[in-house]
Formats: structure tokens, C-alpha cells, sequence
């Protein structure tokens, strides 16, 4: 894992046999989108993203946050900042007895990391470098796992990791018909508007058993 991708794990985390996945995009999904989300005090989950993510935890769905951070590479926030962020996070969550078992966050973009090349491109979302590398941390097996990512990027990483599919849920970026371009044989797409419709479109799916 190169310097500017970090992944932080669930303290006791017990990796078993390798299972159905559920991967969230964080901002615009988990929480409310407000443009490089860098203070607490801009901290907002979004409505029904708890639910989804206390659903999976009590199904034993592993759940991981994975999030594209270029905010770190653009100079307007440190890691710090994220992690702050991220703790916060975890306590709003716990508070609705859900939890996260591991995030991966990737501080590259194209115009503003140094001697951009291959290695950032598979990292940064679109590229599948996020979800798989989650997944190997929390014993999913991508063959079975969703996304829910509400940029087209976040779709084409899932299906770049091999993932059954994604959910795509509508947020402040209107990319629908972008996203929804990236249906192909092998690989669902489904819209949702808000997150309990994401929730009801992967329990259908079976995902939480
Ligand atoms: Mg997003």
C-alpha cells in the first residue's frame, strides 16, 4: 500500500471464511455530501445509512468504508483531520449500536499528486485498488459483495473489483445516467434515491442473508 492510502481495521476484527461484502462510499453516502468533509462540526450521517450499516453488522456482513480523500493531496486538509472525522464517525454510529470493520482512504488525484502514474490511478476510485484491498482486510469475497457509491466512479470501481454490483444512490452529484451506463451482463446496477431504498434493493438481493 503506497504512502497516501491508508486503512484502519475494527480492533478484534475476526476475519473467517470469505463472505458477502457490503462497501460504502462516505460522503454522499454514509454521510451527508458538504464538499471535502474535513471538520466534525460538519458531520452529518446521512438519513438511513445506520440502518444499512446496522443491518449488515447483524447479519454478519463484514462493512467497509471506502473514500476517495483527494482533499488530503490538494493541501486542504491533513490525515489528521480525517482521522478526527473518522473517529466521530464511529461514535455517531455507535450510538445506533452499528459499527464499521474496516475503511480504506486514498488521498490521490490526477492534477494535484506528484508524478501521477499507474499505482495512484488503481488506488484512487474509479480504480478497484480500494474494494479489493477492503475486502481482503475484512474477508469479503468481491464475487458476492456490493457498493453503494453515489458518483459513477464508485460503480466502476465495484465492477473493476468484481463485485455482484452497486447500488446507486442519488446525492448532490447527478450522475445517474453515467452510472447507470456502466450496466453490463454480469454486473447490476441498481438506482436508489435514498438510502432505505438502498437498503430495500440489497435485501432483495439477499445480501443480508
Ligand atoms: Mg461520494
Amino acid at each position: 500500500m503506497p504512502a497516501g492510502v491508508r486503512a484502519r481495521t475494527r480492533p478484534g476484527l475476526d476475519v473467517g471464511i470469505p463472505r458477502a461484502g457490503l462497501f460504502l462510499d462516505r460522503d454522499g453516502v454514509l454521510v451527508e455530501e458538504v464538499g471535502y468533509l474535513h471538520k466534525v462540526a460538519d458531520l452529518r450521517l446521512r438519513k438511513g445509512a445506520a440502518d444499512l450499516v446496522r443491518a449488515a453488522n447483524r447479519a454478519g456482513v463484514p462493512v467497509a468504508l471506502v473514500s476517495n480523500q483527494s482533499g488530503i493531496d490538494r493541501g486542504m486538509y491533513g490525515w489528521d483531520a480525517w482521522e478526527q472525522v473518522e473517529a466521530e464517525i464511529d461514535a455517531r454510529l455507535e450510538r445506533h449500536g452499528a459499527w464499521l470493520d474496516a475503511r480504506v482512504a486514498c488521498a490521490f488525484h490526477p492534477e494535484h499528486t506528484r508524478a501521477w502514474g499507474a499505482e495512484h490511478e488503481y488506488w484512487r476510485k474509479p480504480g478497484p485498488g480500494m474494494p479489493l484491498h477492503a475486502a481482503r482486510l475484512i474477508g469479503a469475497d468481491p464475487r458476492l459483495s456490493w457498493m453503494v457509491g453515489d458518483m459513477a466512479s464508485d460503480v466502476v470501481a465495484a465492477k473493476g473489483a468484481g463485485f455482484t454490483g452497486a447500488v446507486h444512490v442519488l446525492s448532490l452529484h447527478g450522475q445517474r445516467d453515467e452510472a447507470l451506463s456502466q450496466l453490463n451482463r454480469g454486473f447490476l446496477v441498481r438506482p436508489a434515491e435514498t438510502m432505505a431504498e438502498a437498503h430495500q434493493i440489497l435485501a432483495e438481493h439477499g445480501v443480508f442473508g
